[in-house]
């Protein structure tokens, strides 16, 4: 379902941050990328959503290469690809509810069916009960649950975070976690760059290490292996 075929990546100043990248992704996967600070975790997570583009190479999604996709036609692989980052870049003048669906009102969709289905996602992220608020009346560990809403209200196939417990405390970070599994367990395919030691070894899954923009370890229900 996600490939990327000899997938390099030269930034305009000089820096190669991915160096010919081959890997397969299959639907329903969960799989953690790690690797040290600089070593083109955030390049590869990039290129699945199209924030960035391969210098050379293919990045295919469904067996279509997405960087060769007209900028145009970015935001409709978008609505089939969940996204969260570290800073959950929340909307600060939307409430909780309008934050989630937002992404529901860009495709045009009911009114009624916008309701439900951000009720329904606000509850699965258990806050339902804060859908006026506003993020900043929110805590950290509230706020990506927040984010997690909305990536997932249009039922995304695969959902890419980078770093997304890298803000909050540990017990926070293992609710999140919880969350993901759950999306995880309904066959979204889950991809999330992390530096968490402990959730990698404990909540086993593939875990992709990457070096200097080279794919150094692949392995199913692998460890974190490093020692930073
Ligand atoms: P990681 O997420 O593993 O820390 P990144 O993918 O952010 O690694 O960065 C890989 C390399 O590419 C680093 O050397 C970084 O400085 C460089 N880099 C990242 N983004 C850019 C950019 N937009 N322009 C130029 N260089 C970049």
């Amino acid at each position: 379902m996600i490939q990327m075929k000899n997938v390099y990546k030269k930034y305009p100043n000089g820096i190669v941050a991915l160096n010919g990248l081959n890997v397969e992704i299959a639907q329903g996967e969960f799989v953690y990328i790690v690797g040290p600070s600089g070593a083109g975790k955030s390049t590869f997570i990039k290129m699945m959503y199209r924030e960035e583009r391969p210098s050379s190479g293919q990045m295919l999604v469904d067996g279509k290469d997405i960087a060769k996709l007209k900028n145009r036609k970015v935001p409709f692989l978008r609505r089939d690809i969940g996204v969260v980052f570290q800073d959950f870049k929340l909307l600060p003048r939307l409430n909780v509810y309008e934050n989630v669906a937002f992404a529901l009102e860009v495709i045009e969709e009911k009114p009624q069916v916008i309701k439900e289905r951000v009720m329904e996602v606000l509850d699965m992220v258990g806050l339902k009960h804060k859908a006026k608020m506003f993020p900043r009346e929110l805590s950290g560990g509230e706020q990506q649950r927040v984010s997690i809403a909305r990536s997932i209200v249009n039922t995304p196939k695969v959902m890419i975070a980078d770093e997304p417990t890298g803000n909050l405390d540990p017990d926070t970070s293992w609710d999140i976690m919880n969350l993901f599994e759950q999306i995880n367990s309904t066959g979204t395919t889950i991809i999330m760059a992390t530096h968490n030691r402990e959730i990698v070894n404990k909540l086993r899954h593939r875990v992709i290490a990457i070096e200097g923009g080279l794919i150094v370890r692949d392995a199913a229900g692998g460890d974190y292996g490093y020692e930073d």
